[in-house]
């Protein structure tokens, strides 16, 4: 017997119908004799929604308000899912978060699964499909958390792990993980398969396909995913740990991000300590600083600090940096029409020329490099938001991905 968990996102929950397609694939996989653990997430739209109705009241609504709203478009569809079962007669039941439960520790809108109860469900599956929420659970004093957007496909990895099953099937509103988003450049090739480390890389850095803490457990528990369309049946994209692949291109990858801003203080002191002054308010505030440029001084006294940040977080730096008192500087500028382009490929750490051939892509559309990030597998740039589009187009035409 096969223990495999389903995860259907919003688009693929969207409507009425889609329930009752979506039931349909269950009831074939249940049909081929494998036990089932079926993860939805709300209905497409329906999380922005529930956030809209909380900033009506306040946009400083109460975190711990915030999550219960949020956690209910997960619960519509278990029992919308679950009933569309029973009338097709597949014994399914739902359960949520707390009924498991699902436990969770970390911030609320923050949370991490930590465990869930096994037993009720793996006696279930044996005769009925079992229907529980993603993107959400229960802190250990009874609080109903969620754990980030697009969390559900956290929910997936966390239940292939803690339930053992033998597989992770990510259904989606695409055909899988492609060379970028399929939805924005229609001559983005489906990847067949692709490893842990550059899924990573392209999700943390904008290809929402999967959401990145998903791909973090599964890379550290060794969980193999596949990423395949709910409207196909053709053959979705394999992650999973490849190692000593002979890797024919230099890049797998374009992704790119609009939800960047970019702070520079002008006429900074030069001299120990003061990015440390000025970074550990922003540390403890939990603002995630990203690139970081600093000029060489021209008069060896001050000199500019120019970092990116996501744009949610921007108002806050902006008033940190302002209430700092232990740095001096002339003036700060900022800019939140900003966009960040990547290009990823484990291919490129044995490829010389990367680096150039990309910036020379990027000037041959008179496109302005504002910041630029390295690592093994991944070159990313900071460049004006309007650019995005032409850019990513650019990048993905001369890495031989069209
Ligand atoms: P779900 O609701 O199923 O979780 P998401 O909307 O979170 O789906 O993710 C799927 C979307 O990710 C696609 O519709 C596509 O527009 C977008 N996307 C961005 N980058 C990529 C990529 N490299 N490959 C596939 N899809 C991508
Ligand atoms: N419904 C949640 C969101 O929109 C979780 C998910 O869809 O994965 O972020
Ligand atoms: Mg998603």
């Amino acid at each position: 017997m096969t223990k495999k968990v389903l995860k259907f996102g919003g688009t693929s929950v969207g409507t009425i119908e889609r329930i009752q397609h979506v039931a349909k694939i269950i009831g074939k996989e249940r049909d081929l004799g494998n036990e089932i653990i079926v993860v939805v997430s709300a209905m497409a739209g329906k999380t922005n929604e529930l956030i809209k109705l909380s900033s009506s009241i306040t946009n400083n609504f109460n975190k711990r308000e915030l999550d219960v709203l949020l956690s209910s478009g997960e619960q519509v569809t278990c029992a919308l899912l679950a009933g569309a079962l029973n009338q097709i007669k597949i014994d399914a039941k739902s359960w949520l978060n707390w009924q498991i439960p699902i436990l969770t520790e970390g911030d609320h809108s923050n949370a991490r699964i930590i465990n869930m109860n096994i037993n009720n469900i793996n006696n279930y599956i044996k005769k009925g499909v079992a229907v529980i929420p993603g993107f959400q659970g229960v802190s250990k004093s009874g609080d109903i958390t969620t754990i980030g957007r697009g969390g559900s496909d956290a929910t997936a990895v966390a239940v292939a792990k803690i339930f053992d099953t033998d597989s992770c099937e990510i259904y989606t509103d695409v055909d899988g993980v492609f060379s970028t988003d399929p939805k924005k450049i229609p001559v983005a090739k489906k990847i067949d398969k692709i490893s842990y480390d550059e899924m990573l890389e392209l999700s943390s850095l904008g290809a929402k396909v999967m959401q990145s803490s998903a791909v973090q457990t599964a890379m550290m528990y060794d969980i193999p995913l596949e990423v395949k369309s709910t409207f196909t049946d053709r053959k979705g994209t394999k992650i999973f740990n490849q190692e000593n692949i002979d890797y024919t291109k230099s890049v797998t990858g374009v992704a790119y991000s609009k939800d960047e801003s970019k702070v520079t203080l002008i006429g900074v002191e030069d001299k120990p300590g003061v990015a440390a002054n000025i970074f550990e308010p922003l540390n403890k505030a939990q603002i995630n600083v990203d690139m970081v440029i600093q000029n060489i001084s021209s008069d060896q006294k001050t000199t500019d600090i120019t970092f990116t940040i996501k744009r949610d977080d921007l108002l806050k730096t902006i008033e940190l940096l302002k209430i700092n008192n232990r740095i001096k500087y002339k003036s700060i500028s900022h800019n939140d029409k900003v966009a960040k382009v990547s290009i990823v490929g484990a291919g490129m750490v044995s490829t010389p020329g990367v680096t150039y051939k990309m910036f020379r892509g990027l000037a041959d559309e008179k496109i302005n490099i504002l910041a630029i990030s390295t690592s093994e597998i991944k070159l990313s740039v900071i460049i004006d938001e309007e650019n995005t589009l032409n850019a990513v187009k650019k990048l993905h035409t001369i890495f031989d991905l069209d």
